[in-house]
């Protein structure tokens, strides 16, 4: 990204420097990542991610997939194929833009997948239980994700009211809001506290922010109790969720 000069882009702190969205959740046993970022690689070498279990995908866009030729050091390590997860649609776009991992008569050192397609159902990835969330994203349906008490929703801007029920009850939401100007595919600052509040969801972390945002410290404390901007590196408890 080409910094602009705005007062985002040239600030000196780190909680002003994004790359893009993306979520590791771990339990005890199982290590899953959320969509594969063209800054996957380095988003695994600066956490140190030696082990990985598999990746769940949101949606096709360039921003959430491009990072996925990478898996291949996961494959070189632990030998096997990495379980990947998405919808028909993302499934599609994979398919067609990693065409050399999919072929018959592949090159050695490509990537090694192991497809599984998400429908309506939950589905267990190790011990974690990963309930799928349809949102939409304009006129693309894109995968949320409820885990537990902890649900995981990026690039909306509407959800329908029979989803909005699997949202309800968790203890806590990151959620996409990418600037205070409204926008044609994803939830502005406003919408995104709006929901937050209707669902009543205790804590609340917003992710995929522009840097037309403003300042995270400025933008921060703006925003209602429970409700923060996320930040690269975050990491929290959801049994002990605190903002
Ligand atoms: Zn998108
Ligand atoms: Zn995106």
């Amino acid at each position: 990204m080409i910094a602009c000069g705005c007062r985002v882009c040239t600030s000196p702190y780190s909680k002003d420097k994004r790359l893009r969205s993306s979520v590791m959740i771990e339990s005890a046993t199982t290590r899953i990542v959320v969509d594969t970022t063209p800054d996957f690689r380095y988003q695994m070498l600066r956490t140190e991610t030696k082990t990985l279990d598999a990746i769940i995908y949101t949606h096709p866009h360039k921003d959430h997939i491009a990072g996925l030729d990478d898996v291949r050091a996961y494959n070189f390590f632990s030998g096997n194929p990495m379980d990947i997860y998405a919808n028909y649609l993302t499934e599609e776009a994979l398919r067609r833009d990693f065409y050399y991992a999919f072929e018959d008569k592949r090159y050695p050192g490509i990537p090694e997948l192991n497809m599984h397609t998400i429908t309506d159902s939950d589905f267990m990835v190790g011990d974690i239980l990963v309930q799928p969330i349809s949102v939409w994203h304009l006129r693309m349906p894109v995968l949320g994700f409820r885990f537990g008490n902890f649900v995981y929703i990026t690039d909306a801007n509407r959800i329908d009211e029979n989803e909005k029920s699997k949202i309800r009850g968790a203890e806590v939401i990151v959620l996409n809001a990418l600037r205070k100007e409204k926008h044609i595919s994803h939830f502005n600052l406003e919408e995104a506290v709006a929901l937050v509040q209707e669902l009543e969801i205790p804590t609340a972390w917003f992710t995929h922010i522009s840097h037309q945002m403003g300042l995270h410290s400025e933008v921060n404390e703006t925003l209602p109790k429970g409700i923060a901007l996320a930040h690269d590196g975050l990491q929290f408890d959801v049994k002990n969720p605190s903002v």
